[in-house]
């Protein structure tokens, strides 16, 4: 299978070969790897071997592909590392503080006291502003 490159992305490089991963698994169409920066340990990756940026890019499928090496993973944490729970996190944009843009889920295991904040407090929202917005997505789905 081939897959689209970008000569500049690390994801890519790693992908070819270009530079080394702690690879944990692979297949047709993904690749999965520690993270050189964990944020707790056993935190690791779930890539695309094609370089697709986001969510609104990449061929269904391939997303597929990566959701299952992510689930793959992520049971192997669970059975292995025991954390008390186990966050899948995948990020679209700086905005959203992607710094690699090549598609990816995190796969990060999680443990009593630690400082990873993802969390937020539940604020009930304005219904009439939820069902306006839902009434455009539903539109343009
Ligand atoms: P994101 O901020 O969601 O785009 O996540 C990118 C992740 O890639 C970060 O958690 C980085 O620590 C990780 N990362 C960057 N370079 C490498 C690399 N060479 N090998 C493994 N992980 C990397
Ligand atoms: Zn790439």
């Amino acid at each position: 299978m081939s897959h689209p490159t970008d000569g500049s992305c690390i994801f890519c490089k790693i992908v070819a070969g270009q530079l080394p991963c702690f690879k944990l698994f692979e297949d047709e169409a993904t690749i999965a790897f520690m993270d050189i920066n964990p944020v707790n340990p056993g935190h690791a990756l779930a890539v695309a071997k094609g370089h697709w940026p986001t969510v609104d890019v990449i061929p269904p499928e391939i997303l597929a592909a990566v959701a299952k090496t992510a689930q793959r993973v992520a049971k192997a944490a669970m059975n292995t590392l025991t954390p008390s729970g186990l966050n899948l996190l995948q990020s679209n944009g700086e905005g959203a503080g992607q710094s690699v843009p090549h598609l990816h889920v995190h796969i990060l295991p999680r443990y009593p006291g630690d400082k990873v904040r993802l969390n937020w407090t539940y604020t009930p929202g304005d219904k009439a502003e939820i069902e306006a917005i839902c009434n455009r997505l539903k539109a343009a789905l």
